[in-house]
C-alpha cells in the first residue's frame, strides 16, 4: 500500500486534508495523526472491523485494549453507560488532556476496542488537529500509539513514516508532539481512583481536584486490570540498563560501563540530564543523548522516545540511561525507561 504524508499546520489545519482523512475513517481505513502525547493509529470506534485492522497494522495483542478518542462531553456520554463522581471531575477541569478515564462501557462500543472488557478507555486529547479531524469525521476514534508494537511510541511524523510506511494510507504530519509521553490511564470506574499507567498528567495534578488516587502495582502473578501493561515496550534493540542511585554513584557506574562497553568493541549510547553530559562526554560513548535538563522534567518526557529511537538509528548495542526521581512526571518516565530496559535497572 501507499502511504501519503500530509504535512499539516497545527495552528491552522489544512481543511483539504482533514477532509480526505475523514473521508478514509468513515470508510473504514486507518489514519495516524497527531495528539499531544503521541501519534494516534486512528480507525472509527465503532466499526469493528477497522479496529481489527489497527491490531494487525500494528502487531499489537489482541488482549490490549485500544483508547477512545471524543471531541465533546456529548461524545463521550455515547460510549459510557454510567459516570462516577470521579469521572465528571475529571472531563470537567482536566480534559482536553493526557488523560485516560476507564468507564463502564455502553453495549455498541465493540469488544474489538474493548479486548471484551466491560469497560471503556477514553480521552478528549488536547491537539487542534486530532480535535478537527474527531469533528470532521463526526467519528469517536480509537486510537493506540502510532508505532509498531513494542517500539517507542512514535513522538514526530517521521517516527511514524519510519514504522507505518507502507501499512497505512494516510499520515497526518504536524511535526514533535509537546508532552511526548502516552496518557496517564485513570481507572475512575470504582470508588477510588486508581491509576492503572501513570502517564503525561502527574498523580499530584490528578489529587489536587479528586483528593487521594491510587497508584497500581501490577504484579507478575495477578491478572494486570490494565492488559497493555504485561507486555514488553518502548524497547531499543541493543541491550539496555538504566541506572538509580545518588548523582554522583550514577555518574561512576555509567563511567565504568563504558569502559566495559568499550573493552567489548560495543557501540555505546547514553540518555542522560544535561547536568550530567559533560562528565559522560569524556568516556566518549559513541552516542550521547541529552533527554533535558533535570529542572525541566517537561523537557525530559518530551524526548524521551526520541532518543531510545535514535540510539537504533545508530545502531547502538547498548544503553544506559540516567535514572530519574520519581515525583511529578518522573513516575512515568521512569516507568518507560524501565519498560524499555525489560526492568534492568543497576541500584548503585
Ligand atoms: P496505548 O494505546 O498503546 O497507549 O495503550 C492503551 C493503554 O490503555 C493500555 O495500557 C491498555 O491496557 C489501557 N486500557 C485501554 N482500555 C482499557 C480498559 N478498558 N481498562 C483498563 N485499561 C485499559
Ligand atoms: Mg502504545
Amino acid at each position: 500500500m501507499e502511504t501519503k504524508r500530509a504535512y499539516i499546520n497545527m495552528e491552522d489545519p489544512d481543511p483539504e486534508a482533514l477532509k480526505e482523512a475523514a473521508a478514509l475513517l468513515r470508510s473504514g481505513e486507518i489514519v495516524a495523526f497527531p495528539t499531544e502525547t503521541v501519534y494516534g493509529l486512528g480507525a472509527n470506534a465503532l466499526n469493528a472491523e477497522a479496529c481489527a485492522r489497527i491490531f494487525e497494522v500494528k502487531g499489537r495483542p489482541q488482549d490490549n485494549p485500544l483508547i477512545v478518542h471524543v471531541n465533546s462531553r456529548m461524545m463521550a456520554d455515547k460510549l459510557v453507560a454510567r459516570w462516577t463522581e470521579a469521572a465528571e471531575i475529571c472531563a470537567r477541569t482536566l480534559w482536553p488532556g493526557p488523560l485516560t478515564l476507564i468507564l463502564p462501557k455502553n453495549d455498541f462500543v465493540p469488544d474489538r476496542v474493548t479486548a471484551g472488557l466491560d469497560t471503556v478507555a477514553i480521552r478528549m486529547p488536547d491537539h487542534p488537529v486530532a480535535l478537527a479531524l474527531i469533528e470532521e469525521s463526526g467519528l469517536p476514534l480509537a486510537a493506540p500509539s502510532a508505532n509498531l508494537s513494542g517500539r517507542p511510541s512514535p513522538t514526530t511524523g517521521s517516527h511514524v513514516w519510519e514504522d507505518m510506511r507502507g501499512r497505512i494510507p494516510l499520515i497526518l504530519d504536524a511535526g514533535s508532539c509537546e508532552v511526548g509521553l502516552e496518557s496517564t490511564v485513570l481507572d475512575v470506574s470504582g470508588e477510588v481512583p486508581v491509576i492503572l499507567r501513570p502517564g503525561g498528567l502527574a498523580r499530584e495534578e490528578l489529587e489536587k481536584v479528586l483528593g487521594p488516587v491510587e497508584l497500581d502495582h501490577p504484579s507478575a502473578s495477578s491478572v494486570p486490570r490494565s492488559p497493555g501493561l504485561k507486555y514488553r515496550h518502548y524497547a531499543p534493540r541493543g541491550e539496555m540498563y538504566v541506572v538509580v542511585g545518588a548523582r554522583e554513584k550514577v555518574l561512576d557506574r555509567i563511567s565504568q560501563e563504558i569502559k566495559k562497553g568499550h573493552y567489548q568493541h560495543k557501540k555505546i549510547g547514553i540518555l542522560c540530564t544535561l547536568e550530567s553530559a559533560p562528565h559522560i562526554q569524556t568516556e566518549q560513548p559513541d552516542l550521547l543523548y541529552v533527554l533535558g535538563s533535570q529542572a525541566r522534567p517537561r523537557e525530559v518526557a518530551a524526548s524521551l522516545f526520541a532518543g531510545l529511537r535514535l540510539c537504533d538509528q545508530r545502531g547502538i548495542e547498548l544503553v544506559l540511561a540516567e535514572g530519574f526521581e520519581e515525583g511529578g512526571l518522573g513516575l512515568a518516565i521512569m516507568n518507560r525507561l524501565e519498560k524499555a530496559s525489560g526492568h534492568k535497572t543497576l541500584y548503585v
